[in-house]
């Protein structure tokens, strides 16, 4: 191929992954690197609950592309994808247009709202880091609002979550933490602030190990979590949610609902003709397209069948990573002419979810369990390793984790 253009779309996990490698194994003679993202910033999409919560500042979630992106060798260009052309090879942007030799898609989640009436008006969603602190400044409004009004409104100081996966539970284990603080710092009584979790399946992180669950739910409930379990959300209002249980409609007063209650992959993928699987590529072992030779897919908008369970995996920001070294490795085979792909393997090393800054449950190498403290020392381990990876020991020491001794 003489000098190809490469084109990566979005600068999430999968994205940048792939950038930060391609711009190490790639000479600048060999291929020029186009990198697109919304904003000059990347944010870690998994810590964005933190935030979210008002636990951890949005400065602390977001990473400055350039820190991590060497632009004498990559241009970056900061703009919206609206939408991708692959049989002319061209991608639309708000305010450009593109054309690649290879392209990655790499456009992440989107909160999923299956059709619920009043969700996209009413709710809150942990989705990018707009949405995110933008949860945090309603809540802090709510709170702030109560003694301000003739009438208290109960309304204010109810938190409904939609949802009780990991990302609901990392959720409310943060805003559990936080609500103490709030009350201080607005003089609320705290036994009136309710914090109410909506979960479908008769258990919260279905499928989890039931002996880790039981552990989350004790703790979040000694810290003022409430759960309705078997119970499906069904309409969101301004002023409140509906939700059905054994048959019954019953409603909650609120004028905060965080709808966590599923993600799928980015409409741009469907909405541009790729074939799709659930909304996603549903892509061959190398990571390419079914259709399109010169075309990758990684993180949340790829389909990857677990040929094990016969199901796809779980969207993650470990898959992704991992995807993003192989589809790198990949597109410089092809630069370079060979033909011979390399085939992507999840080798999923383990699942460790925070219950906030203090007590996390999880299961590694295989099936260990972990809880407590060593579950909240290999979350930020984790976390960390992610932070060593993408931009090395200077990246670490300015955004990691460290605070291990007081969790
Ligand atoms: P993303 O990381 O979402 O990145 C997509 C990028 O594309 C973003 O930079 C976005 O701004 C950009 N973009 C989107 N649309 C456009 C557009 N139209 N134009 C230009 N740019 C665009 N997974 C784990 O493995 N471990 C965890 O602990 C974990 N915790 C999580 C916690 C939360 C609260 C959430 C919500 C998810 C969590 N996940 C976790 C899942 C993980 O975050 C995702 O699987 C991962 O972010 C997917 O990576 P990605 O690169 O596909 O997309
Ligand atoms: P999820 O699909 O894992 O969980 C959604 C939950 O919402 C389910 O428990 C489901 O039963 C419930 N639900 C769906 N519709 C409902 C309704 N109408 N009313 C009430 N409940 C309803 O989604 P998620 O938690 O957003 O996670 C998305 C992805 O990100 C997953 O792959 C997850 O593994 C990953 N993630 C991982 C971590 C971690 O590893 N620490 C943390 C967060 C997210």
């Amino acid at each position: 191929m003489n000098k190809p253009n490469i084109v990566v779309l979005g600068a999430g996990y999968g994205g940048l992954i792939t950038t930060v490698n391609l711009q190490k194994s790639l000479g600048a003679n060999q291929a020029n690197i186009t990198l697109v993202n919304k904003h000059d910033y990347h944010y870690q999409s998994t810590w964005l609950h933190e935030s979210a919560a008002g636990t951890l500042h949005h400065d602390r979630v977001r990473i400055p592309i350039k820190d991590v992106i060497n632009t004498s060798k990559v241009n970056l260009v900061i703009d919206t994808v609206v939408s991708i052309d692959p049989k002319e090879k061209k991608v639309v942007l708000e305010n450009d247009e593109l054309t690649y030799d290879i392209l990655v898609v790499s456009l992440g989640f989107e909160s999923a709202t299956f059709g619920i009436p009043g969700l996209e008006e009413n709710a809150y969603m942990i989705e990018s880091l707009n949405s995110s602190r933008l949860i945090r400044e309603h809540i802090e409004y709510n709170f702030a609002m109560y003694h301000n009004e003739k009438e208290k409104n109960q309304a204010r100081l109810n938190i409904v979550v939609g949802g009780a996966g990991f990302t609901g539970m990392e959720f409310v284990g943060e805003l559990a933490n936080r609500i103490p603080e709030l009350c201080k710092e607005y003089d609320i009584d705290k036994s009136l602030v309710k914090i109410i979790t909506v979960e479908g399946a008769p258990t919260v992180m279905p499928g989890f190990d039931p002996q880790l669950v039981e552990y989350a739910m004790n703790s979040l409930e000694a810290r003022g979590v409430e759960f309705i379990t078997s119970a499906m959300l069904k309409e969101c209002k301004p002023d409140g949610i509906v939700y059905e249980k054994d048959g019954e409609e019953h409603s909650i007063s609120t004028l905060t609902t965080v709808w966590a209650a599923g993600v799928k992959a980015n409409s741009i993928v469907e909405e541009s003709g790729f074939e799709t699987n659930r909304g996603k590529v549903e892509v061959r072992p190398d990571l390419r397209s079914p259709e399109y030779d010169d075309v990758f897919v990684v993180g949340d908008c790829a389909l990857i069948m677990n040929e094990e369970t016969g199901r796809p995996y779980p969207p993650t920001a470990q898959i992704a990573s991992q995807a993003a070294d192989v589809a790198a490795q990949n597109i410089k085979d092809l630069v370079e002419g060979n033909k011979t792909l390399t085939a992507f393997e999840p080798n999923i090393l383990g699942t460790v979810a925070s219950l906030g800054n203090n007590d996390a449950i999880g299961t590694i190498f295989g099936d260990k369990k972990i809880f407590g403290w060593n579950a909240t020392v290999m979350k930020k381990i984790i976390d960390n390793k992610h932070l060593l990876k993408l931009g090395g020991i200077g990246l670490l020491l300015k955004k990691g984790k460290f605070n291990i001794f007081n969790s």
